[in-house]
């Protein structure tokens, strides 16, 4: 059951109180709109009723797809620190509680940023694995190594035998696309799944593009 609480906040730059709702729990089986509203970049934002004023809200979300087996854990969180910190709880937690058991060949992720977690519905939705498909972004950002750390790639859509890319690079400041064939995206899928990595999950996993380059280095994520 989707679950969410009101609140009336008052704006940070104009101090107008606005009315927004604040959703912990998305259950995509009751709330199809609420997912399809998650991936329009309208859950969670409070909007100031008169500046216009957008922000993120610091709010956890559950996200919950029973028919895909996925469970997204979304803690906004802007440090690495932080953010392995609440990984490391989380994992502990889950091990502890034995909510594990029941969620077999599940893909449990841990997510820190709202762009990350709009993207892994996608591609979950598109009936693709995040884990190959942050492979194939480590590939496509190291065509040109010394831009890298100034550019970060997004899974964008998929368009026919073609998967297509967004390359955001925030000194140039522009915006490119990378096609990649759908077949290039199922040879990795196989060397990966080859490698040990399963397409499900043992305990929460923080897919990222340093779980991507783990994995090309052999690591797999077996119990
Ligand atoms: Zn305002």
């Amino acid at each position: 059951m989707s679950l969410n609480k009101k609140q009336s906040l008052p704006c940070p730059k104009c101090g107008q109180l606005t009315d927004t709702t604040i959703w912990n729990v998305i259950t995509v089986k009751d709330s199809p709109d609420l997912k399809k509203d998650l991936l329009r970049g309208k859950v969670n934002f409070f909007v100031c009723s008169s500046c216009g004023y957008r922000a993120l809200m610091p709010n956890a979300i559950l996200y919950h797809d029973e028919d895909k087996k996925l469970l997204f854990s979304f803690s906004p969180c802007n440090s690495p620190v932080k953010t392995q910190e609440l990984f490391d709880k989380v994992c502990e937690n889950a091990e502890q509680s034995g909510e594990l058991k029941k969620l077999e060949g599940y893909n449990l992720r841990f997510i820190t940023n709202i762009n990350d977690l709009m993207e892994k519905i996608v591609i979950f939705d598109l009936g693709l694995n995040d884990k190959v498909i942050e492979v194939l972004k480590v590939m496509i950002l190291s065509k040109e190594p010394d831009k890298a750390q100034h550019r970060d790639c997004r899974l964008g859509k998929r368009d026919g035998d073609k998967l297509e890319f967004m390359i955001r690079d925030t000194e140039e400041k522009q915006i490119y696309t990378c096609s990649v064939p759908v077949s290039t995206y199922e040879t990795i899928y196989k060397n990966v799944m080859q490698s040990g990595v399963k397409p499900y999950s043992f305990n929460w996993e923080l897919v990222d593009n340093f779980y991507a380059s783990r994995i090309m280095n052999g690591f797999n994520n077996i119990k």
